[in-house]
């Protein structure tokens, strides 16, 4: 099975209601999505959104990063080399992870369909189905605990608080939605870089002081605050999560090293694809370190391949991979089922999309 081509389009999807991070407000989901067309007629998808604020990538950078390096790499060669195309992939330009993470997935989905196997059986196949928190956006209390109720009421057992705007009212807050959703609820928070380092001890501290039960806390500090991340780690029993620290397996193995985190998030758009990804995860397993499979804001294509990786490695004991709950609408059919708070994957060849419904490919 021969690359012939590989072409990219957009598509934009409305969010349910908007997403709000320390770092961003988002109203709708624009991605890049791409097609990978093999010789036979048969095709791959995959998709990346720009997210410049953590990528650094844009729409116009992808879709020139596809066009003018990737495809002129790949195209002629063999799917069924896929060591050789996947080293291609990463090596014909640095940086441009997301782009790099469109064709990757892509170049699975064809693989999987070539051989005729779901892709997180051609990964590892460690479980068929998972349960991914719901994202909780930074917003006034009441709105916050209002939407912790609703998810709660739509099956939702985990839920991340987006928290790092207004460091010491944060605890005030993630305590506001600890009392109105009870024990039972874990609960995981986001600081999303937006503490430093001393805050986040205290106010870490005063969430544990308080037994407000948290499971984890994501990325409390700048993403190259390696010495903050290890300062916070070796501070608090909180387990503590590098996301935006950690892009590729090598910023995995440093912050391992440094005892910098106590877990990895995971994001294909970070390590630029699933084949980076697995190296990831072969340093995780070598080293006992759990990780997380994220998503950013990514329409059902992307996060699919995200619960490939995740059903396919045992390392992987999180889901983060609420895109499609947060969408107002999933243009697309077949894929894994996304039922709530439960993911589960299908028999389907590949990632299992069945089509994307883009307007313009070129
Ligand atoms: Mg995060």
């Amino acid at each position: 099975m021969v690359i012939r081509d590989i072409q990219a389009g957009e598509i934009s999807l409305p969010l349910a209601r908007p997403f709000k991070t320390a770092l961003r407000t988002v109203e709708h989901v624009n991605d890049i999505v791409v097609r990978v067309l093999a010789d036979d007629g048969q095709m791959g998808y995959g998709e990346a959104p720009p997210t410049a604020v953590i990528t650094g990538d844009t729409k116009g950078s992808i879709l020139c990063a596809i066009r003018e390096f990737i495809r002129p790499a790949l195209v002629g060669m063999e799917i069924e080399d896929l060591d050789g195309v996947m080293t291609k992939l990463q090596g014909c330009m640095v940086k441009n992870t997301s782009a790099k993470a469109a064709v990757d997935m892509a170049i699975y989905d064809l693989y999987g369909k070539r051989f005729g196997a779901p892709l997180y059986q051609l990964l590892g196949g460690a479980r068929r189905s998972f349960e991914t928190d719901l994202t909780i956006s930074v917003n006034p209390v009441d709105e916050m605990v209002a939407d912790s109720l609703d998810a709660v009421a739509r099956g939702f057992r985990i839920l991340k608080i987006k928290a790092g705007k207004e460091g010491s009212k944060d605890v005030e807050r993630i305590a506001a939605i600890r009392q109105a959703v009870g024990p039972d609820v874990l609960l995981r928070v986001d600081a999303n870089q937006g503490w430093t380092a001393k805050e986040a001890v205290r106010i870490i501290t005063a969430m544990e002081d308080r037994g407000l039960d948290i499971e984890l806390v994501e990325q409390p500090v700048n993403a190259h605050d390696l010495a903050g991340m290890k300062y916070i780690t070796g501070r608090v029993a909180t387990p503590i999560l590098a996301d935006e620290s950690v892009f590729s397996p090598l910023d995995a193995l440093n912050i391992i090293q440094e005892g910098a985190a106590d877990l990895i998030n995971i994001k294909l758009m970070k390590t630029g694809g699933i084949w980076p990804a697995l190296k990831l995860c072969a340093v995780a397993e070598l080293h006992g370190v759990e990780c997380m499979v994220g998503c950013m804001l990514e329409s059902k294509l992307a996060v699919s391949a995200g619960a490939h990786l995740c059903c396919g490695r045992g390392i992987i004991t999180r889901a983060d991979l609420d895109g499609p709950s947060l969408c107002a609408v999933d243009p697309y059919s077949g894929g894994p089922v996304f039922d709530g708070a439960t993911v589960t994957m299908t028999d389907a060849p590949g990632i299992g999309i069945g089509d994307v419904p883009c307007e313009h490919w070129s």
